[in-house]
């Protein structure tokens, strides 16, 4: 059986490896590096440049607490991005390898459907292929959307791919989009002290997440020096002097760069979709969340290009459902229970459930609420800002969400996570030990708030 997946993200290079665990012969077409966004101008970069961030700032604001005391603290932006990009080659590289190792064949190029059983590649040396296939997975991911607003095409306007490699921190920067990738890149550049203002259309930043756990980071913001301008649609954005003058929805903001980070397009054209007679609507591969099969038959499609969470890790839980559905075998995926996580200073964590949403859904909602200030981890570290908020049905006790700012908030949530997809309740989370001292505690002690009963808070 011979499968042919377009794209070498984290979604389709996972989905070749499982396809090849299962003994499909797999062919993976990539024009670019493997690892897609998620390794090459997303996750990982951002998040190499946001750990530099943290370690200036623990060693020039927190160090003088614990009496580590240095002369001067200064930032070398060159080695700084010499760091990321080593970090971004070692698991490109790391990628190759599993390619090699799992006998998955790479054409470096790009791929065209010719029909529903041919592709056409047209590689990277300027020669062509065409191979035929059995079964296709569409992976090819997505790129920076930008927003139909004057001047918004202007040289030197940053997308996010720019903004992780800039020759200078900027002096000031105008982030137009107060969503992930507009806040973590915010904090990146504010923390190396540039002059930050996000300009955010909705009445929120990071809308759609919980209330509590984004005033942690807005506050956090505001002492940081980060302006956050709500209901504020950007409208024009002009040339001034060396920078730019962007207008909006009641006001004007000059800076020296200027960053979209409103979204993220599907990469659906120019790939043949058409010729092979696959469905695209809205701008985006359609396909069934629950098989990921399109409206082809033998043709799949997983991750950003078919629109949905745009998420790495869903993309990988999609291939590997794509590679089990083409293998015929059953899976048992929980895609109900997908946590996310904004790698900023706190860090948000989130899955399930809000509660607004779960009152929403008509569930009769308990809240369990524990803050950081009162977990002995935290404040060793000095990171004890932040709350872990627990969202429960009052009726089952099972748990809906978990909403976490604070430290390590992205690594904590996957906690969350394996409680709602097993169903858990707060008694089970209870009834479970905590280690001590650990972050974790926080999550019991929220558990045990659902009931008016934590530790180590009055209640
Ligand atoms: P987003 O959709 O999360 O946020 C874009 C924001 O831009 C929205 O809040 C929107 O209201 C605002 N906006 C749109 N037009 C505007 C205008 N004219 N003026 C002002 N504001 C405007 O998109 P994103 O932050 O670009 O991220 C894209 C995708 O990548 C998302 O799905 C995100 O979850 C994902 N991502 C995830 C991570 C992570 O998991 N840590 C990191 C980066 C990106």
């Amino acid at each position: 059986m011979r499968v042919v997946v377009l794209g070498g993200g984290p979604g389709g290079y996972v989905c070749a490896i499982r396809l090849a665990q299962l003994g499909a012969e797999v062919l993976l077409i990539e024009k670019g590096e493997l690892g897609g966004t998620c390794l090459n101008v997303g996750c990982i970069p951002t998040k190499a440049l946001l750990h530099a961030a943290e370690i200036y700032n623990t060693v020039n604001k927190e160090g003088l607490e614990y009496g580590i005391q240095t002369d001067s603290v200064t930032i070398d932006w060159h080695q700084t991005q010499k760091k990321k990009a080593k970090v971004v080659a070692q698991l490109v590289d790391g990628v190759e390898g599993l390619m090699l190792a799992n006998k998955i064949a790479v054409l470096r190029g790009t791929g065209v459907f010719q029909d529903g059983r041919t592709m056409k590649i047209e590689m990277t040396d300027h020669t062509t292929q065409s191979i035929s296939f059995d079964f296709a997975v569409i992976a090819s991911g997505s790129r920076p959307k930008i927003p139909p607003i004057p001047g918004a095409d202007l040289p030197g306007i940053l997308t996010s791919t720019e903004a992780l490699s800039l020759s200078e921190i900027p002096e000031s920067l105008c982030v137009i989009g107060g969503g992930v990738i507009g806040c973590e890149l915010a904090q990146v550049y504010a923390s190396f002290g540039t002059e930050v203002t996000i300009l955010e259309a909705l009445p929120d930043i990071l809308f759609g997440m919980d209330k509590d756990i984004v005033k942690v980071l807005k506050r956090q913001f505001g002492k940081t020096g980060i302006k956050c301008n709500l209901n504020a649609a950007v409208k024009k954005i002009e040339q001034s002097g060396a920078g730019f003058k962007i207008e909006y929805g009641g006001g004007v903001v000059e800076a020296s760069q200027v960053l979209i980070a409103t979204g993220r397009a599907a990469n659906v054209e120019g790939i043949g979709l058409e010729k092979a007679g696959v469905q695209v609507e809205n701008g985006v591969v359609t396909a069934d969340p629950s098989t990921t099969c399109t409206n082809i038959p033998h043709i799949y499609a997983i991750g950003d290009c078919t629109g949905g969470i745009q998420l790495a890790h869903v993309a990988s839980a999609q291939g590997v459902l794509a590679a089990e559905q083409i293998m015929g075998m059953t899976n048992r995926t929980c895609f109900h229970a997908v946590p996310s996580g904004v790698y900023t200073t706190p860090e948000l964590g989130s899955v399930g459930l809000t509660e607004q949403e779960a009152i929403d859904h008509g569930y009769d909602v308990k809240v369990g609420k524990f803050p950081f200030a009162a977990n002995g981890k935290a404040i060793i570290s000095g990171e004890n800002t932040g709350v872990v908020k627990m969202v429960v049905d009052a009726e089952s006790d099972a748990v809906l969400g978990l909403h976490i700012a604070g430290p390590r908030a992205t690594d904590l949530v996957e906690e969350g996570a394996l409680a709602i997809s097993m169903e858990a309740t707060t008694e089970e989370i209870i009834n479970t030990i905590h280690g001590h001292p650990t972050l974790c505690e926080a999550i019991h002690e929220a558990a045990h708030a659902v009931h008016n009963q934590a530790f180590h808070i009055p209640n």
